[in-house]
C-alpha cells in the first residue's frame, strides 16, 4: 500500500501494490495505457503516471487478509449479500458455461438464468456471486 496524490483531481488515496516492489508497481502503472482514476473516477488514455504522484516514503505493508475476513467483505459488496462456492452453485444453479470471466447458469427451482462474476479467496477457493 501506497499514497498517491492524483494531480488532476487532487485528491489523495491508498493504491495497492500487492506484492510488487514499488519500482515493479510504478513499471506496470507506466505501461497501463488508459486508467480510471481511482480518486476521481475520471478515465483518461494514456498512463497513470502522468497524473499520479506517488508518494514512497508512505509504503507499508497491507495486512494479510484472512479467508473470513475476505469472504465478509466480498459479501459486503454483492447483491443480497449471497455468494456461492463451487459446490453450493452446483446444487441451486445447471451452470450453462463461461464466456468473458462470467458465468452463466439456471436457477434449478425458477429457472431464471443468472449471470455469475467469480473470485478466488486468499486460499484459493473459487466464490461466485449474481450480476444478473
Ligand atoms: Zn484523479
Amino acid at each position: 500500500m501506497v499514497k498517491v496524490t492524483c494531480r488532476k483531481c487532487n485528491e489523495t488515496f491508498t493504491l495497492n501494490i500487492e506484492e510488487n516492489t514499488l519500482d515493479e508497481a510504478i513499471e506496470m502503472l507506466k505501461q497501463t495505457k488508459g486508467f480510471e482514476c481511482t480518486a476521481g473516477h475520471h478515465v483518461e488514455l494514456g498512463s497513470p503516471m502522468d497524473y499520479w504522484t506517488i508518494h514512497p516514503e508512505t509504503i507499508y505493508e497491507a495486512e494479510p487478509m484472512t479467508e473470513g475476513d475476505w469472504l465478509e467483505r466480498l459479501k459486503a459488496t454483492v447483491a443480497n449479500g449471497t455468494v456461492w462456492d463451487t459446490q453450493e452453485l452446483g446444487r441451486d444453479f445447471e451452470i450453462a458455461g463461461f464466456t468473458t470471466g462470467l458465468c452463466v447458469g439456471r436457477d434449478r427451482k425458477t429457472r431464471e438464468e443468472v449471470c455469475f462474476d467469480y473470485g478466488a479467496s486468499p486460499s484459493g477457493k473459487r466464490y461466485y456471486w449474481r450480476i444478473s
